[in-house]
């Protein structure tokens, strides 16, 4: 049986409405008053004070006093406290992995970055983030027990029974094929209660890019409830937001866009087929075009200091690739509508020209009105919108009402 089911099993709660309901309609009003909250719910006095005094004794809810105007003593209000808890987020990805503790408003607190990606293996990589992850624990003071959920971001799409549709080859020695059939989220839940996390905390896996499209729209853009996300890097990712809901699609697969393919282009791509985006409009095209021989790696560095001297080769590469990425883009946005595309990655960041030349190719060909309504941007440069979407989604689920009844049930016993 399912946690959530045991828990429906054995709630002891008599009114349809538990603990963990209660936090999710006083976190929608950011918090009440008892009178408030009785009209909103129309839970029985006494009921209302059962609860308020469970979700107060185990930390999820701080009592203060509402401003008043008039005479008369103030009443009390209660409201969420986002310190009641901790999240954890780890982000592993090809180039890096970071990882990081936040509260449970979804607020980082730290974060640090690992000297390792995913050619490490998959043993090496969750050994390190084990390892580390205590050590950030313990420094930052945060009692373990504390934890409530984990978000994870993989550089790749996750299919709905977890695995990644598109595992990081890790060359032909001994570690290829170790990512393809591995199901990281279970391999990170098997490590928690090592750490003194509760194996109770549910482990949320996504798409790194679906992360850092939920952290840039709640972090910098909060108006924007429709926005899509590219990262451009050796590889490129794509995140959707549409409607205040980020797309996963049927199978998990939406915003693919790395591996729509070009058909002028006969540049073979890592999954097999030739001509796809991640080839022909990315950093990796940038310098095959350039005719780098450095490691990749270092290719992003190495164009955006030749774009900064304005080597016209080097501008020239940018444009041509840049205007690709944007024909690439313009089908999403002629598909969705966005309010906005936000262009992540180290060019984008730095260089207008880049962001320009995208610009430009997304909406040239598209009705005025998406030109008119449709912005394109470079990121807001916060390097950490994968950690910070991954707090988000280990929020929401860490507060899945069933859940918090069950872990007030745990902690309080059946009083
Ligand atoms: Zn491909």
């Amino acid at each position: 049986m399912s946690r959530a089911g045991a828990a429906r099993q054995r709630a002891p709660f008599r009114t349809e409405m538990g603990p963990g309901a209660l936090l999710g309609v006083i976190m929608e009003r950011g918090g009440g008053t008892r009178k408030d909250l009785i009209e909103r719910t129309g839970l029985a006095r006494a009921t209302l004070e059962a609860r308020l005094s469970e979700l107060l004794a185990t930390g999820f809810l701080v009592e203060d006093v509402a401003p008043t105007t008039g005479g008369g003593r103030p009443p009390r209000r209660v409201a969420f406290n986002p310190s009641g808890g901790h999240l954890v987020c780890v982000e592993l990805g090809s180039r890096r992995s970071r990882i990081g503790i936040a509260d449970l408003g979804g607020h980082l607190l730290a974060t640090e970055g690992l000297d390792l990606d995913m050619d490490a293996g998959p043993g090496v990589l969750l050994g390190s983030i084990g390892t580390q992850l205590r050590a950030l624990i313990a420094r930052r003071g945060v009692d373990p027990g504390s934890v409530l959920g984990v978000g994870v971001g993989l550089p790749s799409p996750v299919e709905l029974g977890g695995r990644m549709a598109r595992p990081p080859s890790t060359g032909t020695g001994p570690l290829e094929g170790q990512w393809a059939d591995l199901i990281v989220g279970q391999e990170i839940a098997a490590f928690l209660p090592a750490l003194g996390i509760s194996a109770a905390a549910p482990v949320v896996v996504d798409k790194d890019a679906n992360l850092m499209a939920l952290g840039e729209w709640k972090s910098s853009w909060p108006q924007a409830r429709d926005l899509i996300v590219v990262n451009v890097d050796i590889g490129l990712a794509c995140g959707i937001v549409a409607g205040g809901q980020v797309v996963r699609g049927a199978a998990g697969m939406a915003g693919d866009l790395a591996h729509v393919p070009d058909p002028d282009s006969d540049v073979r791509c890592r999954c097999g087929e030739v001509g796809c985006a991640e080839v022909t409009a990315s950093l990796a095209a940038i310098g095959r075009e350039l005719g780098y021989t450095t490691d990749e790696r270092e290719w992003a560095d190495q164009i955006a200091r030749s774009l900064h001297e304005g080597v016209p080769e080097v501008v020239a590469a940018v444009s041509r690739v840049g205007g690709r990425l944007g024909r690439v883009i313009a089908g999403a946005v002629a598909t969705l509508n966005p309010r906005l595309v936000v262009v992540g990655g180290r060019l984008a960041g730095e260089q207008p020209l880049f962001v320009d030349v995208i610009r430009e190719a997304a909406v040239a060909r598209l009705h005025p009105l998406v030109a008119a309504t449709t912005q394109v941007v470079g990121t807001s440069g916060k390097q950490d919108a994968c950690l910070q979407g991954a707090a988000f989604v280990a929020r929401e689920k860490a507060l899945d009402p069933l859940l918090i009844d069950a872990l007030i049930l745990a902690r309080l016993g059946n009083r």
